[in-house]
């Protein structure tokens, strides 16, 4: 059996593998999976959203499942919706989140707002590919309606998790890029209702995102480095299309790795209380330092930020997220959440009185290396034992892929789970030796393909 689901959905270039007759395919299957009962429908500011939405809805319908459609909004809102009003059977999201344009996806959630379980995907699957979806005779067809408030419910659920008093108080001037995706319909508003001075950059919903890709990577964030600096902003916020992720620039215009944000934001959530972080094995370990100064400890997963949430579910974390961005606030929801993100990047600021550039110079130092080498997908599983043959004898993690920890550093080498190749990621406390050990994962991977 084929995969529909990548490690955030299904995702294609649209005309090519991302067509109205998948969209439709997989609604029906989605319907047949989910359902009877109500689904509700999103979608980002994609040019393909309106085409592929009505095709998902067209196969909801057509296995019996009534929808509400909730139009162009970030996926944590539909994904707060659900959460909050209770009673639907789950959501789909017409989105390829942070892919360049010319792609567009689809993501499925359940009845409490997660990202599905691989089990739950792969009964999607069995039925997409197994040709047996159900087919809702005549007088029970789904039925379809409009539901324009899910933004308002989301602004408000965020609004009463933060200190909105202490926020106002300190009338931070803030410059947000949604780079023409769906959080520009969020995350201008929530900062001007928590009192800061907005400065919106590609601010317009856009679908052919003229601003920039929609990738929040430093590559594509040059006007809104220019423009924190040029208007003395105390920082810049940017997100994917989806605005599940959001990425933050110091007052300086100097761009903050999503391992730093990710860091502060886990400190503040600990901060007086300790608790569980969770994140995936490849992030940092600059988390753990944070963790450990405030009496809390890291859980460690997979790579993939469904993953991430459900271990927060099953454990009663206090925090979690990924070093791209995504971040997991259990109290708000159970989601990568890009807006919650900001405003309790706001509060963090409010309370501490000091620039986002000071508080992240007292984190500790870390630098990692990325890379990968090419292997063969129907090769992944001999390479990985491989690995694990040429690691004996070395402290090993086995979470996902292998991880060797040294004594200085450690090095990740992973399958990856949507192209042919093991990716590497390496870290230590100094450029040279990252590179080592990235090099040594490369070697390693070589040595395994040699052998395998
Ligand atoms: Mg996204």
């Amino acid at each position: 059996m084929t995969r529909l689901f990548g490690t955030n959905g299904i995702r294609g270039v649209v005309g090519k593998d991302m067509t109205p007759d998948l969209a439709l395919g997989v609604g029906k299957a989605v319907g047949t999976v989910l359902g009877p009962g109500t689904v509700a429908l999103g979608r980002d500011t994609r040019l393909s959203g309106p085409l592929l939405a009505r095709a998902v809805a067209s196969g909801l319908m057509s296995a019996g499942c009534d929808v509400v459609d909730l139009g162009v909004l970030p996926t944590p809102a539909e994904q707060y919706y659900l959460a909050k009003k209770g009673g639907l059977k789950g959501g789909v999201v017409v989105t390829a989140s942070h892919n360049p344009r010319e792609f567009n996806g689809i993501k499925v959630l359940d009845a409490a707002g997660m990202e599905l379980r691989r089990e739950d995907e792969e009964a999607i699957e069995a039925v997409y590919f197994g040709g047996r979806p159900k087919v809702a005779e005549w007088s029970s067809v789904g039925s379809i309606r409009s539901d324009g408030g899910a933004i308002e419910l989301y602004l408000a659920g965020i609004l009463s998790r933060v200190d909105g008093d202490a926020i106002r108080s300190r009338g931070l001037t803030v410059a947000v890029d949604p780079g023409n995706g769906a959080g520009c319909l969020v995350t201008p508003y929530l900062l001007a209702a928590l009192g800061c001075r907005v400065i919106s950059l590609h601010g317009q919903p856009d679908g052919t995102f003229p601003g920039r890709p929609p990738e929040p990577v430093p590559e594509h964030l040059g006007d809104l480095l220019r423009l924190v600096r040029e208007t003395h902003a105390d920082f810049g916020v940017a997100h994917d299309g989806d605005a599940d992720r959001a990425i933050f620039v110091d007052e300086r215009g100097t761009f903050l790795q999503g391992d730093r944000s990710l860091a502060l934001l886990a400190g503040a959530a600990l901060r007086g209380r300790g608790g569980t972080v969770v994140t995936p094995v490849s992030t940092s370990s600059m988390l753990d330092d944070v963790a450990r100064a405030h009496g809390g400890k890291v859980v460690r997963t997979k790579v993939g930020a469904p993953i991430v949430a459900r271990t927060m579910f099953q454990t009663g974390a206090t925090f979690g997220g990924e070093e791209n961005g995504g971040v997991i606030f259990p109290e708000h929801q159970f989601c990568r959440d890009g807006a919650m993100a900001v405003a309790k990047m706001l509060e963090l600021l409010a309370r501490e009185g000091r620039p986002l550039s000071e508080l992240a110079a007292a984190l500790p130092t870390y630098v990692l290396r990325k890379g990968g080498v090419e292997v063969p997908a129907d090769r992944h599983a001999a390479v990985l034992e491989g690995l694990v043959r040429l690691a004996e004898g070395r402290t090993v993690e086995r979470i996902d892929g292998v991880k060797i920890h040294a004594p200085d550093g450690w090095v990740l080498v992973r399958p990856s789970g949507t192209e042919p190749l093991f990716r590497i990621y390496a870290e230590a406390r100094t450029e040279a030796r990252a590179e080592a050990l990235a090099k040594e994962g490369a070697d390693l991977i070589r040595e395994a393909i040699r052998r395998a």
